[in-house]
């Protein structure tokens, strides 16, 4: 092992919480990627929708570069102006009168809890419980893990936190049945990413918000994954015309810096008043400089037009491709946030792909995940398509 070697490095020293592939990348342009011996892939994963933008985007960038040589980091007992212009970008873009900026999905979705939990203490006679759904990812906080209805992250980590309840994704009537005296909100992803991109649609995200609306409920709505133009539009609930109480972001929001984003409306934020939350790096400058570019770039370019339109010429493509290869099940998806689920584990398929020069993901055993960058044009798709579909081919028949 020599000191150069990330991969032996990391496999001797890192706590082995992740199940890798024997590739490690130097660099990124766009839409490709480059590993330690040169060679080149086509990336349809962005860091798990995060590098929405391409990689390298010069505007990231320069505003990155930029940040980081005028200030770096200041304590939240001062003001910046990076994060007074991302708090407004957040704000008047979306249905939210406050925002609080932390630096991972996790931490926006541990800040959603806790802001309804406030609530419900001061303004709803003590009412607590959250209901989340089977399938579902919001990270791995103790909260977070709680609400993620999926029991292999769960496993070996009891107690989890009490007052969160799962019911079933996409059944609104379900989700009526767990409702108590003591419920507070409903927590769901619009489209469940990790859950293996389950589309629930319009209608049931309609008839939750009514559902939380003749209940007094809170509609939390995690967009860490579908948010920020990943599904054609700048957050996935404007497809269903409906507005959250409370939304969270990241992923894509600093276009790879960490930050993590909870979005509420004003009668809800009055209850979080000085001290009630809080975080060292939440809102740092140079992650806010580029979260706040990554917004200009994507809503001055035209980029969701583009993300719906290469993105509904992709989902055709896949939709091609599974019918003419046995094995495949099913293709689902919106925007740039696709899925193909097999009749069988889906990461031989991955590894195969990478060996061939092309970056997709397995998510929830059998479903191949593409979450490409919105940047991608057809000749890339196209490129992408190819590939899979021979090495699909190949194993599947
Ligand atoms: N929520 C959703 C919908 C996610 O997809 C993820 C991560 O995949 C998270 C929350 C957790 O985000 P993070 O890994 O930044 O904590």
């Amino acid at each position: 092992m020599t000191s150069a070697d990330p991969i032996a490095l990391t496999q001797r020293y890192e706590l082995g919480v992740y199940a890798r592939y024997p590739v490690a990348f130097v660099r990124g342009e766009g839409c490709r990627l480059w590993d330690t011996d040169g060679k080149a892939y086509l990336d349809l994963f962005a860091g798990l929708a995060v590098t929405s933008l391409g990689h390298a985007h010069p505007a990231i960038v320069q505003a990155i570069q930029a940040q980081a040589a005028s200030l770096l980091h200041v304590s939240n007992l001062y003001y910046t102006l990076p994060k007074a212009r991302l708090l407004e970008l957040l704000c008047t873009h979306s249905f939210a009168d406050r925002a609080f900026l932390s630096n991972s999905g996790a931490e926006a979705n541990e800040a959603a809890l806790k802001i309804a939990r406030r609530y419900g203490s001061a303004r709803a006679g003590g009412r607590y419980e959250i209901i989340a759904t089977h399938g579902s990812f919001h990270g791995r906080t103790f909260a977070t893990l709680t609400a993620t209805g999926q029991e292999k992250h769960r496993v070996g980590f009891d107690p989890l936190l009490p007052g969160i309840r799962l019911a079933p994704f996409g059944d609104v009537r379900a989700l009526a049945a767990e409702i108590t005296d003591r419920t507070i909100a409903i927590m769901l992803e619009p489209i469940q990413g990790e859950g293996g991109v389950v589309v629930p649609g319009d209608r049931f995200l309609r008839e939750v918000r009514d559902l939380c609306d003749r209940q007094g409920l809170l509609l939390i709505l995690d967009e860490v994954q579908t948010g920020i133009g990943r599904t054609g539009k700048l957050f996935a609930y404007e497809h269903a015309g409906i507005v959250p109480d409370i939304l969270t972001l990241a992923k894509a929001l600093g276009s790879g810096l960490p930050i993590g984003a909870t979005l509420v409306r004003a009668d809800i934020a009055g209850e979080m008043g000085p001290g009630s939350h809080g975080s060292t790096f939440g809102g740092n400058p140079v992650a806010c400089a580029a979260a706040v570019r990554t917004l200009e770039v994507l809503l001055g370019e035209g980029l969701l037009e583009h993300c719906r339109d290469v993105g509904r010429y992709f989902g055709d493509r896949l939709r091609d491709i599974a019918a003419g290869v046995d094995g495949a099940r099913a293709v689902r998806g919106l925007g740039l946030m696709w899925g193909m689920e097999l009749d069988r584990p889906a990461r031989p398929i991955v590894e195969a792909c990478l060996t061939e020069g092309l970056v997709i993901n397995v998510t929830a055993e059998r479903v191949l995940r593409f979450l490409p960058p919105l940047v991608i044009s057809r000749a890339e798709v196209d490129e992408g398509c190819a590939i899979l579909e021979q090495v699909l081919k190949t194993h599947l028949g």
